[in-house]
Protein backbone atom coordinates (compact mmCIF):
# COMPACT_ATOMS: atom_id res chain seq x y z
CA UNK A 1 0.00 0.00 0.00
CA UNK A 2 2.57 2.51 0.94
CA UNK A 3 4.92 1.47 -2.06
CA UNK A 4 1.54 3.02 -3.87
CA UNK A 5 2.04 6.24 -1.59
CA UNK A 6 5.57 6.58 -2.62
CA UNK A 7 5.12 5.97 -6.57
CA UNK A 8 1.98 9.07 -6.61
CA UNK A 9 4.59 11.26 -4.96
CA UNK A 10 5.13 13.10 -8.19
CA UNK A 11 1.36 13.42 -9.26
CA UNK A 12 0.84 14.08 -5.11
CA UNK A 13 3.49 17.03 -5.71
CA UNK A 14 1.58 18.56 -8.38
CA UNK A 15 -1.43 17.83 -6.76
CA UNK A 16 -0.34 19.68 -3.94
CA UNK A 17 -2.20 23.30 -4.49
CA UNK A 18 -5.81 21.20 -4.74
CA UNK A 19 -5.86 18.93 -2.01
CA UNK A 20 -8.56 17.54 -1.64
CA UNK A 21 -10.61 18.21 1.17
CA UNK A 22 -11.44 14.84 2.04
CA UNK A 23 -7.78 14.40 3.57
CA UNK A 24 -7.96 16.94 5.60
CA UNK A 25 -7.87 15.61 8.96
CA UNK A 26 -9.44 17.84 11.62
CA UNK A 27 -7.35 16.65 14.09
CA UNK A 28 -3.50 17.36 12.93
CA UNK A 29 -4.12 20.81 11.93
CA UNK A 30 -0.67 21.14 10.56
CA UNK A 31 -0.53 18.21 8.35
CA UNK A 32 -2.38 20.11 5.33
CA UNK A 33 0.44 22.26 5.05
CA UNK A 34 2.46 19.06 3.62
CA UNK A 35 2.49 17.00 0.52
CA UNK A 36 -0.32 14.78 -0.39
CA UNK A 37 2.15 11.60 0.16
CA UNK A 38 1.93 12.08 3.69
CA UNK A 39 -2.05 12.99 3.96
CA UNK A 40 -3.17 10.35 2.28
CA UNK A 41 -0.10 8.06 4.50
CA UNK A 42 -1.60 9.88 7.76
CA UNK A 43 -5.04 9.00 6.38
CA UNK A 44 -4.51 5.42 5.55
CA UNK A 45 -2.90 4.54 8.83
CA UNK A 46 -6.05 6.14 11.11
CA UNK A 47 -8.28 4.58 9.28
CA UNK A 48 -6.27 1.15 10.01
CA UNK A 49 -5.86 1.71 13.04
CA UNK A 50 -9.57 3.03 13.61
CA UNK A 51 -10.54 -0.32 12.17
CA UNK A 52 -8.35 -2.68 13.00
CA UNK A 53 -6.77 -1.44 16.41
CA UNK A 54 -8.95 0.86 18.55
CA UNK A 55 -11.73 -1.94 18.55
CA UNK A 56 -8.99 -4.88 19.74
CA UNK A 57 -6.36 -2.33 21.51
CA UNK A 58 -8.05 -3.11 24.64
CA UNK A 59 -8.06 -7.20 24.40
CA UNK A 60 -4.50 -7.38 23.28
CA UNK A 61 -3.63 -5.34 27.03
CA UNK A 62 -5.81 -7.20 29.06
CA UNK A 63 -5.04 -10.58 27.41
CA UNK A 64 -1.31 -9.59 26.90
CA UNK A 65 -1.87 -11.10 23.15
CA UNK A 66 0.20 -9.72 20.43
CA UNK A 67 -1.35 -8.40 17.70
CA UNK A 68 -0.64 -11.20 14.97
CA UNK A 69 -2.70 -10.73 12.29
CA UNK A 70 -2.81 -6.55 12.93
CA UNK A 71 1.15 -6.84 12.76
CA UNK A 72 0.80 -8.71 9.44
CA UNK A 73 -1.64 -6.48 8.02
CA UNK A 74 0.61 -3.45 9.42
CA UNK A 75 3.41 -5.29 7.32
CA UNK A 76 0.77 -5.49 3.95
CA UNK A 77 0.38 -1.39 4.80
CA UNK A 78 4.37 -0.94 4.75
CA UNK A 79 4.76 0.56 7.93
CA UNK A 80 6.82 -2.65 9.67
CA UNK A 81 9.87 -0.78 7.28
CA UNK A 82 8.67 2.75 6.70
CA UNK A 83 12.20 3.89 5.51
CA UNK A 84 13.30 0.54 3.78
CA UNK A 85 14.05 1.42 0.20
CA UNK A 86 11.80 -0.69 -2.07
CA UNK A 87 14.65 -3.00 -3.29
CA UNK A 88 14.90 -4.16 0.07
CA UNK A 89 11.22 -4.94 0.15
CA UNK A 90 10.08 -1.51 1.61
CA UNK A 91 7.71 1.04 0.69
CA UNK A 92 10.75 3.35 0.57
CA UNK A 93 8.96 6.10 2.49
CA UNK A 94 11.05 8.59 5.16
CA UNK A 95 11.71 9.18 8.51
CA UNK A 96 8.85 11.86 8.53
CA UNK A 97 6.37 9.19 7.07
CA UNK A 98 7.51 7.14 10.23
CA UNK A 99 6.74 9.59 12.44
CA UNK A 100 3.48 10.20 10.86
CA UNK A 101 2.38 6.33 10.48
CA UNK A 102 4.17 5.82 14.28
CA UNK A 103 1.57 8.78 16.01
CA UNK A 104 -1.24 7.01 13.77
CA UNK A 105 -0.61 3.51 15.21
CA UNK A 106 0.01 4.18 18.38
CA UNK A 107 -3.03 6.61 18.33
CA UNK A 108 -5.09 3.05 17.84
CA UNK A 109 -2.44 0.37 19.94
CA UNK A 110 0.46 1.88 21.93
CA UNK A 111 1.71 -1.98 22.23
CA UNK A 112 1.53 -2.38 17.90
CA UNK A 113 3.31 1.26 18.26
CA UNK A 114 6.38 -0.01 20.14
CA UNK A 115 6.50 -3.68 18.18
CA UNK A 116 6.65 -1.84 14.83
CA UNK A 117 8.82 0.93 16.74
CA UNK A 118 11.36 -1.98 17.66
CA UNK A 119 11.14 -3.64 13.96
CA UNK A 120 12.08 -0.18 12.09
CA UNK A 121 14.82 0.28 14.61
CA UNK A 122 16.45 -3.37 13.95
CA UNK A 123 15.78 -2.21 10.39
CA UNK A 124 17.40 1.23 10.51
CA UNK A 125 20.79 -0.05 12.03
CA UNK A 126 20.90 -2.72 9.19
CA UNK A 127 20.05 -0.26 6.61
CA UNK A 128 22.86 2.26 8.06
CA UNK A 129 25.54 0.03 8.97
CA UNK A 130 25.12 -3.26 7.33
CA UNK A 131 27.10 -4.90 3.65
CA UNK A 132 25.09 -5.08 0.58
CA UNK A 133 25.05 -8.54 1.39
CA UNK A 134 24.09 -8.46 4.56
CA UNK A 135 20.90 -5.93 4.07
CA UNK A 136 19.69 -8.12 1.06
CA UNK A 137 20.05 -11.34 4.01
CA UNK A 138 18.74 -10.00 6.85
CA UNK A 139 16.19 -6.95 5.95
CA UNK A 140 13.51 -8.40 3.47
CA UNK A 141 12.33 -11.04 5.80
CA UNK A 142 11.55 -8.36 8.36
CA UNK A 143 9.46 -5.89 6.13
CA UNK A 144 6.24 -8.16 6.34
CA UNK A 145 5.03 -8.16 9.34
CA UNK A 146 5.25 -11.65 8.44
CA UNK A 147 8.69 -12.00 10.99
CA UNK A 148 9.72 -9.13 13.24
CA UNK A 149 12.96 -8.41 15.02
CA UNK A 150 14.54 -6.69 18.26
CA UNK A 151 17.65 -4.83 19.47
CA UNK A 152 19.17 -6.03 22.13
CA UNK A 153 21.39 -3.04 23.79
CA UNK A 154 20.27 -3.10 27.27
CA UNK A 155 21.35 -5.29 30.41
CA UNK A 156 20.62 -6.13 33.58
CA UNK A 157 23.34 -4.07 35.48
CA UNK A 158 23.27 -1.76 32.54
CA UNK A 159 20.18 0.58 30.69
CA UNK A 160 21.13 4.42 30.79
CA UNK A 161 25.05 3.48 30.50
CA UNK A 162 25.09 1.30 27.53
CA UNK A 163 28.61 1.15 26.92
CA UNK A 164 29.14 -1.14 29.61
CA UNK A 165 27.79 -3.84 28.10
CA UNK A 166 29.26 -6.98 30.63
CA UNK A 167 27.43 -9.86 27.66
CA UNK A 168 31.28 -10.54 25.95
CA UNK A 169 31.93 -12.13 22.53
CA UNK A 170 35.04 -13.69 22.25
CA UNK A 171 36.82 -14.82 18.63
CA UNK A 172 37.10 -18.41 18.28
CA UNK A 173 38.45 -19.01 14.67
CA UNK A 174 35.69 -17.70 12.19
CA UNK A 175 33.47 -17.20 14.67
CA UNK A 176 32.50 -15.13 17.88
CA UNK A 177 31.39 -17.11 21.02
CA UNK A 178 28.70 -14.61 22.61
CA UNK A 179 27.92 -15.09 26.57
CA UNK A 180 25.64 -12.75 28.89
CA UNK A 181 22.37 -11.56 29.63
CA UNK A 182 19.98 -8.80 27.84
CA UNK A 183 17.27 -7.40 29.35
CA UNK A 184 14.04 -5.58 28.73
CA UNK A 185 14.38 -6.63 25.09
CA UNK A 186 10.84 -5.87 23.08
CA UNK A 187 9.47 -8.34 20.71
CA UNK A 188 12.08 -11.20 22.49
CA UNK A 189 9.27 -13.57 22.44
CA UNK A 190 8.32 -13.54 18.27
CA UNK A 191 11.82 -11.91 17.46
CA UNK A 192 13.39 -13.97 14.53
CA UNK A 193 16.48 -12.31 14.61
CA UNK A 194 18.13 -9.74 16.52
CA UNK A 195 21.06 -6.97 16.23
CA UNK A 196 23.09 -7.79 19.72
CA UNK A 197 25.71 -5.51 21.27
CA UNK A 198 28.20 -7.68 23.11
CA UNK A 199 31.85 -6.65 24.21
CA UNK A 200 34.77 -8.06 22.59
CA UNK A 201 37.28 -5.65 24.45
CA UNK A 202 36.75 -4.20 27.57
CA UNK A 203 39.77 -2.94 28.12
CA UNK A 204 38.06 -0.34 25.17
CA UNK A 205 35.02 0.51 27.02
CA UNK A 206 32.63 1.87 24.27
CA UNK A 207 34.72 1.32 21.60
CA UNK A 208 34.96 -2.23 22.17
CA UNK A 209 31.73 -2.58 21.62
CA UNK A 210 30.52 -4.78 18.55
CA UNK A 211 27.50 -5.35 17.21
CA UNK A 212 25.90 -8.66 15.40
CA UNK A 213 22.92 -9.88 13.49
CA UNK A 214 22.04 -13.12 15.42
CA UNK A 215 18.92 -15.59 14.78
CA UNK A 216 17.17 -15.63 17.78
CA UNK A 217 16.84 -19.97 17.02
CA UNK A 218 20.84 -20.00 17.08
CA UNK A 219 21.84 -22.48 19.63
CA UNK A 220 22.23 -21.04 23.16
CA UNK A 221 19.83 -18.78 23.29
CA UNK A 222 16.57 -18.55 25.91
CA UNK A 223 14.20 -16.33 26.99
CA UNK A 224 13.41 -15.09 30.26
CA UNK A 225 10.09 -15.14 31.70
CA UNK A 226 7.75 -12.36 29.69
CA UNK A 227 7.61 -9.29 32.65
CA UNK A 228 5.05 -8.54 33.94
CA UNK A 229 4.44 -4.83 32.59
CA UNK A 230 2.30 -1.98 33.92
CA UNK A 231 1.63 -1.13 29.77
CA UNK A 232 2.49 -1.89 26.64
CA UNK A 233 1.16 -5.41 27.38
CA UNK A 234 0.64 -6.59 24.10
CA UNK A 235 4.65 -6.70 22.87
CA UNK A 236 6.54 -8.98 24.72
CA UNK A 237 9.22 -7.99 26.53
CA UNK A 238 12.06 -10.32 28.34
CA UNK A 239 15.43 -11.04 29.19
CA UNK A 240 17.82 -12.98 26.65
CA UNK A 241 20.21 -15.11 27.44
CA UNK A 242 23.57 -16.20 25.76
CA UNK A 243 25.26 -19.65 26.37
CA UNK A 244 27.92 -19.79 24.42
CA UNK A 245 26.20 -18.88 21.55
CA UNK A 246 28.32 -19.40 18.11
CA UNK A 247 28.30 -16.43 15.54
CA UNK A 248 30.48 -16.23 12.41
CA UNK A 249 32.54 -13.28 12.27
CA UNK A 250 30.53 -12.47 8.82
CA UNK A 251 27.59 -11.32 11.37
CA UNK A 252 29.37 -8.56 12.25
CA UNK A 253 27.38 -5.33 11.72
CA UNK A 254 29.42 -2.50 10.57
CA UNK A 255 32.91 -3.67 11.72
CA UNK A 256 34.63 -4.59 14.97
CA UNK A 257 34.38 -2.30 18.12
CA UNK A 258 31.67 0.11 15.88
CA UNK A 259 28.56 -1.31 18.23
CA UNK A 260 28.07 1.45 20.61
CA UNK A 261 28.43 4.07 17.28
CA UNK A 262 25.87 2.23 15.70
CA UNK A 263 23.53 1.67 19.09
CA UNK A 264 23.78 5.56 19.37
CA UNK A 265 22.70 6.54 15.66
CA UNK A 266 20.10 3.95 15.53
CA UNK A 267 18.91 5.53 18.78
CA UNK A 268 18.88 9.04 17.26
CA UNK A 269 16.25 7.48 14.50
CA UNK A 270 14.78 5.40 17.02
CA UNK A 271 13.69 8.61 19.20
CA UNK A 272 11.99 10.26 16.43
CA UNK A 273 9.94 6.85 16.32
CA UNK A 274 9.19 6.68 20.30
CA UNK A 275 8.12 10.88 19.71
CA UNK A 276 5.61 9.76 17.18
CA UNK A 277 4.32 6.95 19.77
CA UNK A 278 3.84 9.58 22.45
CA UNK A 279 2.39 11.62 20.27
CA UNK A 280 -0.60 9.26 19.35
CA UNK A 281 -1.59 8.35 23.07
CA UNK A 282 -1.24 11.95 23.58
CA UNK A 283 -3.54 12.45 20.65
CA UNK A 284 -5.95 9.46 22.17
CA UNK A 285 -6.42 11.07 25.27
CA UNK A 286 -6.91 14.44 24.22
CA UNK A 287 -10.04 13.14 21.06
CA UNK A 288 -10.99 11.19 24.41
CA UNK A 289 -10.72 14.14 26.65
CA UNK A 290 -13.06 16.63 24.03
CA UNK A 291 -15.53 13.96 23.49
CA UNK A 292 -16.77 12.94 27.01
CA UNK A 293 -16.46 16.51 28.15
CA UNK A 294 -19.32 17.35 25.41
CA UNK A 295 -21.30 14.60 26.37
CA UNK A 296 -20.97 14.52 30.12
CA UNK A 297 -23.63 16.63 32.50
CA UNK A 298 -22.39 18.22 34.94
CA UNK A 299 -24.46 21.03 36.77
CA UNK A 300 -27.05 21.41 34.02
CA UNK A 301 -24.29 21.69 31.24
CA UNK A 302 -21.60 19.65 29.34
CA UNK A 303 -18.48 19.98 31.23
CA UNK A 304 -17.11 21.05 28.35
CA UNK A 305 -18.16 24.61 29.17
CA UNK A 306 -16.53 24.70 32.52
CA UNK A 307 -12.85 26.51 32.23
CA UNK A 308 -11.26 24.39 33.77
CA UNK A 309 -11.88 21.75 31.73
CA UNK A 310 -10.95 24.06 28.86
CA UNK A 311 -7.94 24.55 30.40
CA UNK A 312 -6.74 21.31 30.43
CA UNK A 313 -7.77 21.02 26.97
CA UNK A 314 -6.01 23.70 26.04
CA UNK A 315 -3.05 22.84 27.91
CA UNK A 316 -3.29 19.26 26.13
CA UNK A 317 -3.71 20.42 22.40
CA UNK A 318 -0.86 22.68 22.89
CA UNK A 319 1.11 20.19 23.98
CA UNK A 320 0.63 17.85 21.27
CA UNK A 321 0.92 20.51 18.79
CA UNK A 322 4.45 21.96 19.49
CA UNK A 323 5.87 18.32 20.47
CA UNK A 324 4.63 17.19 16.85
CA UNK A 325 6.16 19.97 15.04
CA UNK A 326 9.60 19.41 17.12
CA UNK A 327 8.98 15.48 15.52
CA UNK A 328 8.72 16.26 12.64
CA UNK A 329 11.40 19.00 12.13
CA UNK A 330 13.54 15.86 14.06
CA UNK A 331 12.63 13.75 10.87
CA UNK A 332 13.12 16.32 8.53
CA UNK A 333 16.75 16.96 9.54
CA UNK A 334 17.19 13.89 9.27
CA UNK A 335 15.85 13.01 5.83
CA UNK A 336 17.94 15.77 4.70
CA UNK A 337 21.15 14.08 5.81
CA UNK A 338 21.92 16.86 8.76
CA UNK A 339 22.48 16.60 12.20
CA UNK A 340 19.31 15.96 14.01
CA UNK A 341 20.52 14.46 17.50
CA UNK A 342 19.77 17.36 19.63
CA UNK A 343 16.51 18.02 17.92
CA UNK A 344 15.37 13.67 18.28
CA UNK A 345 16.21 13.98 22.24
CA UNK A 346 13.54 17.36 22.10
CA UNK A 347 10.91 15.71 19.91
CA UNK A 348 11.35 12.45 22.40
CA UNK A 349 11.30 14.35 25.65
CA UNK A 350 8.90 16.66 24.93
CA UNK A 351 6.62 14.41 23.23
CA UNK A 352 7.02 11.31 25.66
CA UNK A 353 6.15 14.24 28.41
CA UNK A 354 3.24 15.13 26.24
CA UNK A 355 1.94 11.65 26.79
CA UNK A 356 1.87 11.58 30.10
CA UNK A 357 0.31 14.69 30.96
CA UNK A 358 -1.99 14.41 28.29
CA UNK A 359 -3.30 10.96 29.12
CA UNK A 360 -3.08 12.23 33.11
CA UNK A 361 -5.69 14.76 32.23
CA UNK A 362 -7.95 12.70 30.27
CA UNK A 363 -8.35 10.57 33.55
CA UNK A 364 -9.37 14.33 35.03
CA UNK A 365 -11.71 15.00 32.73
CA UNK A 366 -13.42 11.89 33.07
CA UNK A 367 -13.56 11.70 36.57
CA UNK A 368 -14.73 8.19 37.88
CA UNK A 369 -14.77 6.62 34.23
CA UNK A 370 -11.01 7.56 33.58
CA UNK A 371 -10.03 5.34 36.11
CA UNK A 372 -11.34 1.87 35.05
CA UNK A 373 -11.13 -0.22 32.56
CA UNK A 374 -14.12 0.55 30.75
CA UNK A 375 -12.75 3.09 29.20
CA UNK A 376 -9.32 3.63 27.62
CA UNK A 377 -8.34 6.34 29.54
CA UNK A 378 -6.23 4.29 32.03
CA UNK A 379 -4.63 2.34 29.59
CA UNK A 380 -3.47 5.30 27.91
CA UNK A 381 -1.85 6.66 31.46
CA UNK A 382 0.02 2.98 31.35
CA UNK A 383 1.24 3.40 28.26
CA UNK A 384 2.36 6.37 28.21
CA UNK A 385 4.23 6.01 31.41
CA UNK A 386 7.25 3.62 29.44
CA UNK A 387 7.59 5.89 26.64
CA UNK A 388 9.48 8.36 29.16
CA UNK A 389 12.07 5.43 29.69
CA UNK A 390 12.68 3.13 26.60
CA UNK A 391 15.11 4.46 24.09
CA UNK A 392 16.83 7.10 26.62
CA UNK A 393 14.76 8.36 30.04
CA UNK A 394 13.70 11.40 30.31
CA UNK A 395 16.87 12.60 32.30
CA UNK A 396 19.12 11.12 29.12
CA UNK A 397 17.40 13.85 26.87
CA UNK A 398 18.35 16.26 28.75
CA UNK A 399 21.51 15.36 29.07
CA UNK A 400 21.89 14.79 25.28
CA UNK A 401 20.30 18.08 24.90
CA UNK A 402 22.77 19.94 26.78
CA UNK A 403 25.51 18.31 25.98
CA UNK A 404 24.64 19.53 22.39
CA UNK A 405 23.93 22.92 23.53
CA UNK A 406 26.89 23.17 25.23
CA UNK A 407 29.31 22.11 22.14
CA UNK A 408 27.18 24.65 20.10
CA UNK A 409 27.96 27.55 22.57
CA UNK A 410 31.56 26.36 22.79
CA UNK A 411 32.17 26.24 19.05
C1 LIG B 1 8.93 -2.02 28.45
C2 LIG B 1 10.38 -1.80 28.14
C3 LIG B 1 10.84 -2.14 26.88
C4 LIG B 1 12.20 -1.98 26.58
N1 LIG B 1 12.67 -2.40 25.36
C5 LIG B 1 14.02 -2.45 25.15
C6 LIG B 1 14.56 -3.04 23.97
O1 LIG B 1 13.83 -3.52 23.08
N2 LIG B 1 15.91 -3.10 23.82
C7 LIG B 1 16.76 -2.59 24.75
O2 LIG B 1 17.96 -2.67 24.55
N3 LIG B 1 16.28 -2.00 25.90
C8 LIG B 1 14.92 -1.92 26.11
N4 LIG B 1 14.44 -1.36 27.26
C9 LIG B 1 15.37 -0.87 28.27
C10 LIG B 1 15.35 0.64 28.41
O3 LIG B 1 15.96 1.24 27.29
C11 LIG B 1 16.05 0.98 29.74
O4 LIG B 1 15.15 0.59 30.77
C12 LIG B 1 16.37 2.44 29.85
O5 LIG B 1 17.41 2.79 28.98
C13 LIG B 1 16.79 2.82 31.28
O6 LIG B 1 17.76 1.94 31.76
P1 LIG B 1 17.58 1.26 33.22
O7 LIG B 1 16.23 0.67 33.27
O8 LIG B 1 18.75 0.38 33.42
O9 LIG B 1 17.62 2.46 34.22
P2 LIG B 1 18.94 3.15 34.82
O10 LIG B 1 19.89 3.43 33.74
O11 LIG B 1 19.41 2.35 35.98
O12 LIG B 1 18.34 4.52 35.33
C14 LIG B 1 17.61 4.63 36.57
C15 LIG B 1 17.32 6.11 36.79
O13 LIG B 1 18.56 6.86 36.87
C16 LIG B 1 18.56 7.87 35.89
N5 LIG B 1 19.92 8.04 35.35
C17 LIG B 1 20.78 7.08 34.95
N6 LIG B 1 21.92 7.62 34.50
C18 LIG B 1 21.76 8.96 34.60
C19 LIG B 1 22.59 10.08 34.29
N7 LIG B 1 23.81 9.93 33.79
N8 LIG B 1 22.11 11.32 34.57
C20 LIG B 1 20.85 11.49 35.07
N9 LIG B 1 20.04 10.48 35.39
C21 LIG B 1 20.48 9.24 35.14
C22 LIG B 1 17.60 7.40 34.81
O14 LIG B 1 17.11 8.48 34.02
C23 LIG B 1 16.52 6.75 35.64
O15 LIG B 1 15.66 7.73 36.13
C24 LIG B 1 13.07 -1.45 27.56
C25 LIG B 1 12.58 -1.08 28.81
C26 LIG B 1 11.25 -1.27 29.11
C27 LIG B 1 10.76 -0.88 30.48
Amino acid sequence: MLKLLRSSTAIGLRLQQQTTQQLKCRNIACLSALPDTYQMLQKTCRDFADAELVPNAATFDRERLYPEEQIKKMGELGVMAVAVPEEYGGPGLDYLAYAIAMEEISRGSASAGVIMGVNNLYLGAVLNFGTEEQKKKYIPPYTTGEQIACFQLSEPGNGSDAGAASTTAVKKGDHYVLNGTKAWITNAYQAGIAVVFASTDKSLKNKGITAFLVPMDTEGISRGKKEDKMGMRGSSTSQVIFEDVLVPKENILGGLGSGFKIAMKSLDGGRVGIAGQGLGIAQASLELAVDYSQKRIAFGKPISKLQAIQQKIADMALRIEASRLLAWRAAWLKDNDKPYTKEAAMAKLSATEAATFCSHQCIQVLGGMGYVSDMPAERYYRDARVTEIYEGTSEIQRLVIAGQILKEYAA
